[in-house]
């Protein structure tokens, strides 16, 4: 067979950390040992890079949840909900999400991924605007793709260059939807919600946030940024994933509009896909319940967060924002990163190596990931990992 000349960019990445003897998209985690502990190739790792801020992986309840789920209505649903039915779970879930958030009601897609696409691609088509933070994650880019609307890209968290851009669009300004994220996932600055709100307003548009790295980490409730800042009433639609703080898979959307019983069915990735197995459903439903009480784990994370934040600080590295639960040390070269990333590898931590184009500002960056379930001596064991490294500091 001939070489596919559509893989050629990734065949040749793949070709260059082949020469590098690196390969950081390949790592395997032999065993999982708790949410921030792993045997990776032989060692025991402190685990920094996963999104398990609330360390529900393992939480009691929700394995205890999930395995009568599992004992009861079987491995999985084998079909999309609306070929094959719904289980009464699936909508339980539902309405478990929209009664946390205080909406009308709730869609649950099977993943987040699928939940911006899916959402995206019901509310926008071709004739259609979306305006997006041009540091959208990729699932918010496939989302505006699937659904073949005129898609514009505004200046990171800039909420003047949003109004100017819905300016230029006349009277269509009122139809257009405007994305942005409540915590960005590389560098874990937050948006600034009210700002994008009143511009929502001023022209009459939707506006869409994305909480997925915001819930369960922000907020009296876990209910994410738009809690702190007192605009979830102002927000059409929120999205989310269970893939972070709720510790499992899936995605969701929760809103007030008359609509959002229709939105499911003009959803491609909603119909078109099997639906959540009942163990997922099940400790999920658990995870949000104990999600929304966790106000405790919210505090150690957050304390955690500072502590490795001041840790870094004081090594001499560059980060990307305020102490958050995504703390990421820019890094600049590709190639450092990569020698950067592996030299915390073998010194027993495995954080996540993001480089250009998915990154902001063309920079490398190792991108920690900080959960509730790290000890201090843990969150000292990454700092002391990372000032073990005679590189650069960038
Ligand atoms: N939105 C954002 C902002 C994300 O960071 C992610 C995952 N990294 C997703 C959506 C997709 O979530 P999931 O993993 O559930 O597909």
């Amino acid at each position: 067979m001939k070489e596919n000349s559509r893989l050629k960019a990734v065949r040749a990445v793949r070709q260059e950390l082949a020469q590098v003897g690196i390969d950081p998209f390949g790592v395997q985690i032999d065993r999982i040992v708790s949410p921030t502990e792993g045997i990776i190739d032989g060692r025991p790792t402190i685990l920094a890079g996963t999104n398990n801020y609330l360390g529900m992986t393992f939480d009691a309840d929700c394995v205890a949840s999930a395995r009568e789920a599992l004992e009861t209505a079987g491995t999985g649903t084998t079909g999309s909900r609306m070929a094959n039915g719904s289980y009464a779970s699936h909508r339980e879930l539902e309405l478990d999400l929209a009664r946390f958030y205080g909406k009308r009601d709730a869609i649950v897609f099977s993943t987040g991924y699928q939940a911006n696409l899916g959402m995206i691609s019901a509310l926008a088509g071709p004739g259609d605007t979306v305006m997006i933070d041009a540091d959208s994650h990729a699932s918010i880019y496939d989302g505006c793709t699937l659904a073949g609307a005129n898609t514009i890209r505004f200046r990171h968290n800039d909420a003047d260059d949003l109004a100017k851009r819905m300016r230029r669009l006349g009277d269509e300004a009122a139809n257009a939807l405007i994305i942005v994220e409540g915590v960005y996932s590389m560098l874990g600055d937050r948006a600034p919600l009210r700002d994008f709100v009143r511009v929502k307003n001023e022209f009459g548009a939707t506006l869409m946030v994305d909480e997925a790295h915001s819930m369960g980490v922000l907020g009296e409730k876990g209910r994410g940024l738009a809690e702190v800042d007192g605009v979830l009433d102002d927000i059409d639609y929120v999205v989310g994933t269970f893939s972070k703080s709720l510790g499992n898979t899936g995605g969701f959307c929760v809103g007030d509009s008359d609509d959002m019983d229709v939105l499911r069915y003009a959803s491609r990735p909603y119909v078109f896909t099997a639906s959540l197995a009942p163990a997922t459903i099940a400790a999920t439903r658990t995870a949000l319940r104990k999600l929304e009480a966790a106000s405790d784990l919210r505090k150690r994370l957050q304390a955690n967060a500072e502590r490795l934040h001041a840790g870094l600080s004081a090594l001499g590295f560059r980060l990307g924002a305020p102490a958050n639960a995504v703390v990421a040390v820019l890094v600049g070269e590709k190639l450092e990163a990569l020698r950067f990333w592996d030299h915390l590898l073998k010194a027993g931590v495995y954080v996540n190596l993001m480089v250009p184009p998915a990154t902001p500002g063309n920079e490398s960056l190792l991108r920690c990931s900080v959960s509730a379930a790290h000890t201090f001596e843990q969150i000292d064991a990454i700092c002391a990992a990372f000032g073990s490294w005679n590189g650069a500091r960038a």
